[in-house]
C-alpha cells in the first residue's frame, strides 16, 4: 500500500493499494536522491510513503511538475 501524506502539516492525502513499484505511479522513475527524500519504503518493501505537499501548503497552484516541492 502507498500512503500520500503531507509532509508539512501531515495531512493524509490518500492511499493506493498497491506495490509502490506500480508503473502507473510513477515512484520508481525518481532519482536515488528523490526516492530518499520523499519515500519511506517500510521494512518489507511493499508498502510505502510518499510525502509531498498538499493545496493548502502548495505555496503555488498545483502543478504536476512541483507535485514534489
Ligand atoms: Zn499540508
Amino acid at each position: 500500500m502507498v500512503r500520500y501524506i503531507c509532509r508539512h502539516c501531515g495531512r493524509r492525502m490518500g492511499q493506493f493499494d498497491g506495490d509502490w513499484r506500480e508503473p502507473a505511479l510513477g515512484l520508481t522513475g525518481l532519482k536515488q536522491e528523490e526516492q530518499e527524500e520523499f519515500l519511506e519504503i517500510d521494512d518489507s518493501g511493499h508498502d510505502a510513503t510518499v510525502k509531498i505537499l498538499c493545496d493548502r501548503c502548495l505555496p503555488v497552484p498545483w502543478d504536476d511538475n512541483l507535485w514534489y516541492n
